[in-house]
């Protein structure tokens, strides 16, 4: 491949800008497709305080990029909310001008596919690297083939929700009015809590989105005291959410300790439900809430009671239907590439601070120059962190034919 190579790198989000500035630095000619606005995801829980704080989430060349460019940046040890990290660092780096040129909003990539060579043929074998990538992408008003030698998939999960019903699949009830779900984090301090105050809500999940929600649920409920809020988990330990051990990142241990001590105390408007799962739903006969059904997961015995919304912080899923022309080889549990995926299933810490040792052949599956980098790379595990996808970022262009790794 002769350089510099022709790189589209699919997602603007954190990991897909860092990965636009550091490819361009090393010479490469970079296209950035986006298909929100930049770090659209990011915007979409804005009123979210990140756990980790700025400097563990940006890069030193990012940084001294907008140094250069006059900007002051917050403290490395600041903790921002999504909205402060899109202000101060992620908007600032897609207008510098190496990124500025390539950038593409409203840009959606529909699939990826390599020229003149299908899925089936030259398996494995790295003679497909020959073919270009051809990448169709549509906006409002046309659709486009963009091509390219190397194609980093930075597409995230956020906005590709799991379902809600029992052993992962739809309840009867989802499919027809799950479109009154939330699965995201609402800024229930701000614009929603309108919907939330005075109401009772179903909140089914255990991890760090359902504790906030359920952190921003109980400080509604604060000040509008007929405000209910039912916590369903499938976990049924002492506690919703696990606390770590000695938890170095102080924000996330005290979410964490706020919400489980809001589920396990009487005298709250918190009604923890452990060990349970969802079996159906139908909307209520007023169409404002929903019947739900619910089982326990020990003895099967269900009950049916009325809620007025549901918010379903169930995990996040990869869209693969980007690669599927592709020869991606996936992990049967996570969906993640195989490779990185068979490496963490190894991991058991809670902490997601605890992380596999880096290594750039992780990166790299059956289809040559194509690499799913960023919290995509971990299918639908959550433990993926901005600091992982730095350093992904650098491990794969050291692998790419210029060894064009930057600082
Ligand atoms: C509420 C919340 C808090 C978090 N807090 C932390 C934290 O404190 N510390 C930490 O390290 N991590 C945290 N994370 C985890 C993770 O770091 C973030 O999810 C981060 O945004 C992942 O970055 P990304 O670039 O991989 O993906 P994303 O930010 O999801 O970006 C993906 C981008 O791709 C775009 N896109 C998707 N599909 C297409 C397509 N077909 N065509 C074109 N563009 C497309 C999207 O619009 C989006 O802009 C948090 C996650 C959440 C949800």
């Amino acid at each position: 491949m002769s350089h510099p190579s022709r790189l589209a790198i699919i997602g603007a989000g954190p990991i897909g800008l860092e990965a636009a500035l550091h490819a361009s630095r090393a010479g490469m000619d970079v296209t950035l497709l986006e298909r929100g606005r930049v770090a659209e995801n990011v915007q979409r829980w804005g009123h979210v305080r990140l756990f980790t704080p700025f400097g563990m989430n940006s890069s030193e060349l990012g940084r001294s990029a907008l140094r250069e460019q006059g900007r002051n940046l917050p403290d490395d040890d600041a903790l921002l909310t999504g909205a402060e990290f899109v202000e101060h660092y992620l908007q600032p780096l897609s207008e510098l001008p190496e990124l500025r040129q390539g950038l593409h909003e409203e840009a959606d990539v529909f699939t990826i596919g390599r020229s003149g060579t299908w899925k089936g043929d030259l398996i494995g074998n790295p003679q497909r690297g020959n073919a270009p990538f051809r990448i169709l992408v549509r906006d409002a008003a046309s659709e486009r083939m963009v091509e390219a030698d190397v194609v980093f998939d930075c597409t995230g999960t956020f906005g590709n929700h799991n379902w809600l019903g029992d052993g992962g699949i739809p309840c009867p009830g989802e499919l027809d009015y799950g479109c009154d779900i939330e699965h995201g984090l609402p800024d229930l301090a701000g614009d929603a809590r309108a919907e939330y105050a005075g109401r009772h809500t179903l909140l089914v999940g255990s991890g760090y989105s359902a504790a906030t929600n359920l952190v921003a649920l109980a400080g509604i409920a604060a000040e509008t005291p007929e405000t209910r809020i039912t916590w369903l988990t499938r976990r049924s330990g002492t506690t919703p959410v696990t606390l770590i051990d000695d938890d170095p990142l102080a924000e996330r241990k005290r979410l964490t300790a706020t919400a489980n001590d809001l589920a396990t105390r009487s005298d709250g408007p918190v009604d923890w439900l452990p060990g349970h799962s969802v079996t159906a739903l139908t909307p209520a006969d007023d169409d404002d809430g929903f019947e739900v059904t619910v089982r326990s997961l020990s003895d099967g015995t269900e009950r049916t009671f009325p809620v007025d919304r549901i918010i379903a912080n169930v995990g996040f899923r990869p869209d693969r239907s980007i690669y599927e022309e592709l020869q991606v080889q996936e992990c049967y549990a996570s969906q993640g590439p195989m490779r990185l995926a068979a490496k963490l299933l190894g991991e058991t810490s809670a902490d997601c601070l605890v992380q596999p040792t880096p290594d750039a052949d992780l990166l790299t599956n059956p289809e040559p120059g194509f690499y799913i980098l960023g919290s995509k790379s971990y299918g639908r595990n959550s433990r993926f962190l901005l600091q992982t996808g730095l350093q992904q970022i650098h491990d794969v262009l050291s692998l790419l034919p210029s060894g064009a790794a930057t600082g």
